[in-house]
């Protein structure tokens, strides 16, 4: 049919071929279109912005995408890089008494976040399940995040009720999240608890199921009632790290970061350099040890995987 003039839409999800667009701007703003994308225009994903317009029927034509503000990647089955989600503001990665913690495994997030230039921010979920016994544990854990200037939140999402969450929609309103982490520490349950609407599946029954599913899920965005935006998909929530090289694990680590330049070799590597401010603020302690340990292991853990990559070719 005859097109409209060029309006700006935001991309909810897509499916094989079609997308759903929300128009951002005019009468309809809000509404929901069923849209399919000019070609060459790349691959869009839930969270981007475009331009398009509607067709006499509703139906409308993707003529452009916008640029993003961050973009998170997975690698599909072959191992290439593909956009997933765009213009996601922050990452609550989601932790509990139980199942443990896995420092590795949060400072994986976390990497990740800075290297999307995304907030991350550090849920403690099963906030009732705490006791004298586990929660000095935790807090001395979540002590180290906290110095070095990470969000901690503390919540409690079993419960179905939004008032448990605190300042949590405060910290969601107005930006665009994403929830990840380990298996079982009660994000299907708390992105119920946000968005009753997504009724997941919550508990360990399902598990199998959801892990067959999310390669074909694709990512969807959805408006919270209380106040900004969440995109999700299996594989957003079980998300970790991915290709990246020892340089940008570095850069993911801010309190090496910070170190980067001051060490005596400007090709520094910081494994046995003298005059490395990386080796010796591990050594003082000023990089915590369980940080450093577990930024060596991730270090160790990247170069295996390349190494194995390299004899493969
Ligand atoms: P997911 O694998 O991270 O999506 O975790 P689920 O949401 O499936 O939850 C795993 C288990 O933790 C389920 O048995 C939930 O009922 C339970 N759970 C989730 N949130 C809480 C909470 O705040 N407190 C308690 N005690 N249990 C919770
Ligand atoms: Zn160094």
């Amino acid at each position: 049919g005859l097109l409209s003039s060029e309006q700006t839409g935001l991309v909810i999800c897509r499916y094989s071929k079609h997308f759903e667009i929300e128009a951002m701007e005019g009468q309809d703003q809000g509404e929901i279109h069923k849209c399919t994308a000019r070609t060459n225009l790349g691959s869009i994903v839930a969270g981007d912005q475009v331009t398009w317009r509607a067709g006499s029927d509703g139906t409308g034509v993707i003529e452009a995408r916008l640029e993003r503000r961050s973009i998170l990647e997975r690698p599909d089955n072959f191992g290439k890089l593909k956009p997933v989600a765009a213009n996601i503001d922050q990452m609550l990665i989601v932790i509990a008494c139980e199942p443990t913690p896995q420092i590795n495994l949060i400072d994986r997030y976390l990497v990740a976040a800075e290297l999307m230039h995304v907030r991350p921010i550090i849920v403690l979920n099963k906030a009732d399940l705490l006791n004298d016994q586990n929660s000095s544990e935790l807090n001395a854990l979540l002590e180290i995040y906290q110095s070095l200037g990470y969000h901690v939140e503390k919540i409690i999402s079993s419960r179905h009720q939004p008032a448990e969450l605190a300042d949590l929609p405060s910290l969601i309103d107005q930006r665009t999240s994403i929830v990840v982490g380990q298996s079982g520490v009660g994000k299907s349950s708390f992105i119920n608890t946000l968005l009753p609407e997504a009724n997941l599946a919550v508990g360990d029954l399902s598990t199998s199921t959801r892990e067959g599913t999310h390669t074909t899920t694709q990512a969807k965005l959805f408006h919270l009632p209380c106040g900004g935006q969440l995109i999700d998909s299996p594989g957003i929530r079980d998300f970790s790290l991915w290709h990246i090289d020892p340089p940008q694990l570095q850069q993911g680590f801010i309190e090496i970061a910070a170190l980067l330049g001051q060490c005596r070799f400007r090709d520094c590597k910081h494994e046995h350099e003298p005059g490395c401010a990386i080796l010796l603020a591990a050594e003082q302690e000023t990089i915590h040890p369980l940080r450093f340990e577990s930024y060596e292991r991730i270090k160790a853990a990247i170069l295996d995987q390349q190494s194995r990559g390299l004899n493969l070719d």
